[in-house]
């Protein structure tokens, strides 16, 4: 099998010269284990972290010259346990490769059925989770609130509109350019900002939210961040989701409205969608009603074969992705 490893640590944004597609042979399975043919593997912004070394994660960092892991989702091939069967498709944490070898315990069985791959590396996965658990647990988001997200044509950001239309809030999103702010108006969003569109960032968000904001669902950090403390209500709760914007950069970062945090009563919670694992099947259940009555809709940004990894994973620093941002392998 086939798998991307790590063979440098990027100083900034990551490069091509970061990465090393390896083969290696694959060995007979030992009792309990399972082998995985991938469909598809999730790219994500976390992993850029996870480059760098002892970095202050929440996941251990990639070691050099070892296969990268991350979510994937495929068919077992060949097992030598009896909790799976060849065809059974499941979910597990050895990305970034074709093949994965696996202990049976480690993969997590998935329904077959009409739902296809991709929506368990998206909203019946962690995204799904990240976007359910950070609005309404982490930001306590309730009908009628007021509600920021940012990144919002992203994997997580364009489930966060949409469950927050679907629960009765004013959403207001931003993204980067014309057509991903189409797409989130799409969506049903009440208002969107073009953040890369000329002028202060926090101007742009006032006269989007005349009346201030209950929630913002952070995804991106740094000047959006700073606009929503700057225009927050009191008692407004933010969700820290992610900081995009910052992933690549060791720049120091200043906020000229952090004091508002005191004068506001901000509530401002970072999470991790694993927090939140032992209530997942309530998320799933709520999600997979949502989406099998048509009102959650799914956008891919699919990247075909292994080669394409890398390039799939630097295309969420660039904007590249709408919607999930995968890799199709096979299958
Ligand atoms: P997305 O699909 O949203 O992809 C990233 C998007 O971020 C890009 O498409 C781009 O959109 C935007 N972006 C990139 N650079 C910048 C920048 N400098 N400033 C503003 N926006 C930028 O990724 P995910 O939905 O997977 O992740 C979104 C955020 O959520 C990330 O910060 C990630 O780390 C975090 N996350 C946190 C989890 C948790 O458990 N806490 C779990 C999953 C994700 P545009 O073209 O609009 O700029």
């Amino acid at each position: 099998s086939r798998a991307w490893t790590l063979v440098s640590r990027p100083k900034g944004s990551p490069t091509m010269e970061n990465f090393a597609l390896r083969e290696t042979p694959d060995q007979p399975l030992n009792d309990g284990e399972i082998r995985v043919a991938n469909s598809f593997f999730s790219v994500d912004p976390y992993m850029r972290p996870r480059m760098d070394e002892g970095e202050d994660s929440y996941i251990a960092p990639f070691a050099l010259n070892a296969p990268m892991t991350g979510a994937a989702v495929g068919r077992v091939v060949e097992t030598r346990s009896d909790r799976f069967k060849v065809g059974d498709r499941v979910s597990h944490f050895l990305g970034w490769r074709d093949r994965a070898t696996l202990r049976a315990e480690d993969a997590l069985s998935l329904p077959d059925g009409e739902l296809k791959d991709e929506s368990f590396l998206d909203v019946l996965g962690a995204i799904g989770m990240t976007a359910y658990f950070g609005l309404f647990d982490v930001a306590e988001a309730k009908p009628g609130d007021v509600v920021f997200v940012s990144a919002a044509a992203g994997a997580v950001g364009s489930l966060v509109v949409q469950i927050a239309k679907l629960r009765g809030m004013t959403v207001i999103g931003s993204a980067g350019g014309t057509e991903k702010c189409d797409f989130v108006r799409g969506l049903g969003a009440d208002h969107v900002i073009d953040y890369k569109s000329p002028g202060p960032f926090e101007d742009k968000l006032r006269a989007a939210a005349p009346d201030g904001l209950d929630v913002y669902f952070d995804n991106v950090g740094g000047e959006q961040l700073d606009a929503a403390m700057g225009i927050a209500n009191r008692d407004a709760r933010f969700a820290i989701c992610g900081m995009i914007g910052m992933y690549n950069s060791d720049a120091p970062i200043g906020f000229s409205n952090l004091f508002r945090v005191i004068s506001k009563r901000l509530q401002i919670r970072g999470f991790i969608n694993s927090d939140f694992m032992a209530r997942r099947s309530e998320c799933l259940a709520q999600m997979g009603y949502w989406v099998s009555k048509g009102l959650i809709q799914s956008r891919y940004t699919t990247f075909e074969g292994l080669e394409s990894g890398p390039e799939a994973f630097f295309s969420l620093f660039s904007g590249g992705n709408t919607g999930k941002a995968l890799v199709h392998v096979g299958g």
